[in-house]
């Protein structure tokens, strides 16, 4: 029970990696405020959570809203007397070259991904300065190497992974007992990339996926879970000595 009496938020948590993350949080005994754009599927995660006896309630929260961040994180605390754990987690990622992308898609994608991280950290720190918390920024490999088909998703992880180091050196400067640190998975086996992959041209399905096989040295995609084991020892006292780190889970793809 390494979360026991924790209160953490997960963003984006109604699928995929939140949900795991969500799940995995609620199982080591933390309170878990699962929000989603998708509210039936946070609810639905949140009963199930509730049924296996764990402790979760489902929220509605566009990430991309500044003042509804500030509503959230207050009523948290409000209703559950602290804020212990935030996973800025909610993302997209739409596909679009430095040729082809839309600038609609690029201000989209920075929105969701960037802006809502710099909105999520900052209302957890000015409720967690006190405290203390764990502030876990989901990035991804597509935040330290470049991919052709992605760049405004490329631009915005680079972002997460960057500004996460900017907030912890400002927690620490100012002697708040906040760690903030960011994930970056590999490609690991969700809605995202299925519907990602499913949207290319059937060739360049073809390539991508003997692409994968080839390149990712331990020859298999990820799961979720994989993810939410990483996201656990971050937000647990295990990490304690962490603030700033990139922890990488990509079965080896960016070693070499
Ligand atoms: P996913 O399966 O698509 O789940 C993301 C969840 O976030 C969905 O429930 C989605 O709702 C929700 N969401 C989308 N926009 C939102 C918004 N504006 N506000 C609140 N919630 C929103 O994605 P995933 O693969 O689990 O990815 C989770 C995070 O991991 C993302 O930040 C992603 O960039 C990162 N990541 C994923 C991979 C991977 O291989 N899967 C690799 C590296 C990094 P809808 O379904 O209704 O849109």
């Amino acid at each position: 029970m390494r979360l026991q009496n924790k209160v953490a938020l997960v963003t984006g948590a109604g699928a995929g990696i939140g949900e795991a993350t969500a799940r995995r949080f609620a199982e080591e005994g933390a309170v878990v405020i699962i929000t989603d754009i998708n509210i039936q599927a946070a609810e639905a995660v949140a009963d199930q959570i509730n049924a296996n006896g764990g402790k979760a309630q489902a929220r509605l929260q566009d990430v991309t809203d500044e003042a509804l961040w500030e509503h959230v994180v207050q009523d948290i605390v409000s209703s559950h007397g602290s804020l212990d754990v935030l996973v800025n987690n909610a993302g997209i990622a739409l596909i679009g070259s430095v040729e082809d992308g839309t600038l609609d898609d690029w201000r989209t994608t920075q929105a969701v991904n960037g802006e809502s991280v710099f909105l999520g950290t900052r209302a957890a720190i000015a409720v967690m300065k006190e405290r203390g918390g764990s502030i876990i920024n989901i990035s991804s490999i597509e935040g330290m190497v470049g991919e052709p088909g992605v760049a405004a998703y490329n631009y915005s992880k680079g972002g997460v992974r960057i500004f996460t180091k900017s907030a912890a050196l400002h927690c620490a400067k100012e002697g708040y007992p906040i760690r903030i640190n960011s994930v970056h998975p590999g490609f690991i086996l969700t809605a995202m990339v299925e519907q990602g992959i499913g949207s290319m041209p059937e060739a360049v399905q073809l390539e991508m996926s003997e692409r994968l096989e080839r390149e990712i040295p331990l020859r298999t995609m990820g799961e979720p879970l994989d993810i939410a084991n990483g996201c656990l020892f971050l937000a647990c006292e295990e990490s304690k000595y962490m603030t700033g780190s990139e922890l990488v889970i990509d079965g080896g793809y960016t070693c070499r």
